[in-house]
């Protein structure tokens, strides 16, 4: 563990317990969802027993509180990723929900025929069929950048594939899968070069390395509360505020409107007009505090002690017979996600066997079926890290994939 971070895991009461099975857990499905730490498990509660009301209504002192407490929260937020105005901060459900709020409120109004959206195949299901639904829907054409050999995007075919008809690029920060980490700065500003707006899904990346959205020239970014230390049901659309300010609503109801009539209605200016109805309040709030507890660790600790581990992982899972790891095999271009498969053992004999011995992982498709079918296999396990794993995790993890290769020879 680097300096700072030896006594972390006490932060998470979570990871340190026994299963019902007697074994130890090791948590290496973070990728999934990540564990949250005490602070966040607090404020949750804290939010509940003392200030909860509902937001944005009430003059009432709950109400004024819990008001004050989301907006820090927002604000925190904002920060965070550098975006220049708290009202680009949008509280959605989670990275799917933003990415369906951009593929209907900007799609339906901008887009048209003949339009093209560029996507590729390491895609996440959340950043694909929200496009391909709104392009079907448009007569707009998707365009695929191929990938390399290693699992990293081919930026010569990207810069070919940019044209005047091109009018958004969509592409995730870190696969889920391959932990391929995508040179969003470098991508944002050719798009931007050919008139197109991008919109990054920064479900894995955002948790693992710093973000600025005004120097890396994003446009909307996504985000979800459950992969970033904080709660489920609560994530974040960034977008910029001259690009917001031109969308239409995305859904309807309460909080979203400046007037209503019985023929027409107006709408509330930013960040309202694209929240309609109650939100997930502490969810919200909590995921300030997620973020805060991360802005308090640093990110060059995170980044630090997750280097630590990545090259531990790599070199350890490498020494495996028969273990074929997807994704760049250096750990410059990925992050501290591992996908793998082990000749002979079905991904789910795996990953049940692996449980046996207290190791979470996940195995399927990972909502990345158009990846998998490039891969040419039908599922993958994937151990997936975070700063709080430890190297002797790792070697639990190899000594288990000993005990389930030889259960399944
Ligand atoms: N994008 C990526 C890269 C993901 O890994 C995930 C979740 O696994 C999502 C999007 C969807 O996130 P959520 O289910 O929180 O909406």
């Amino acid at each position: 563990m680097v300096a700072n971070l030896t006594s972390i895991r006490d932060d998470f009461p979570i990871l340190n317990q026994k299963l019902p099975n007697g074994q130890p857990l090791v948590y290496l499905d973070s990728g999934a969802s990540a564990q949250r730490p005490r602070s966040v498990i607090n404020k949750i509660t804290e939010v509940y027993e003392q200030y909860y009301s509902n937001v944005h209504r009430g003059v009432h002192q709950l109400g004024d509180r819990v008001t004050t407490e989301m907006e820090a929260a927002r604000t925190r937020i904002q920060s965070f990723i550098g975006a220049a105005a708290p009202e680009e901060i949008i509280f959605t459900s989670g990275t799917t929900m933003s990415v369906n709020l951009i593929a209907q409120a900007w799609g339906r109004h901008f887009l048209k025929g003949g339009d093209e959206i560029i996507l590729n195949e390491m895609e996440h299901h959340a950043n694909f069929v929200p496009w391909q639904a709104i392009a079907r829907e448009r007569g707009a054409v998707l365009k695929f950048i191929q990938l390399t050999p290693d699992g990293r995007l081919d930026l010569d075919h990207y810069q070919c594939l940019l044209s005047p008809k091109t009018k958004l690029v969509a592409v995730t920060g870190m696969s889920n899968v391959l932990g391929t980490i995508n040179p969003i700065a470098e991508m944002a500003h050719k798009a931007h070069e050919a008139g197109a707006l991008i919109f990054v899904d920064g479900a894995q990346s955002v948790p693992h390395q710093p973000v600025d959205v005004v120097s890396s020239e994003i446009d909307f970014l996504a985000f979800s509360g459950h992969k970033l230390f904080g709660p489920s049901g609560v994530g974040i659309l960034y977008g910029r505020k001259s690009l917001l300010e031109n969308l239409p609503p995305f859904l309807y109801g309460g909080n979203m409107i400046s007037e209503v009539h019985l023929e027409e209605s107006h709408w509330a200016s930013l960040p309202a007009r694209f929240e309609a109805g109650t939100p997930a309040i502490t969810d919200a709030i909590a995921l300030g505090t997620a973020v805060e507890y991360i802005t308090e660790l640093g990110f060059d600790a995170i980044q630090e002690q997750e280097h630590i581990l990545g090259e531990y992982a790599l070199q350890q899972l490498r020494e495996v017979p028969g273990l074929q790891i997807y994704g760049p095999q250096e750990l410059i271009q990925r992050g501290t996600i591992f996908s793998f498969n082990v000749a002979g053992a079905h991904p789910e004999d795996l990953a049940t066997l692996l449980d046996r011995k207290g190791i979470a992982v996940r195995h399927g498709h990972h909502c990345t079926m158009p990846l998998h079918q490039h891969l040419e296999i039908a599922a993958s396990v994937r151990a997936s890290l975070a700063f709080y794993n430890t190297t002797d995790e790792i070697d639990a993890l190899i000594d288990a994939l000993d005990f389930a290769r030889k259960r399944l020879r």
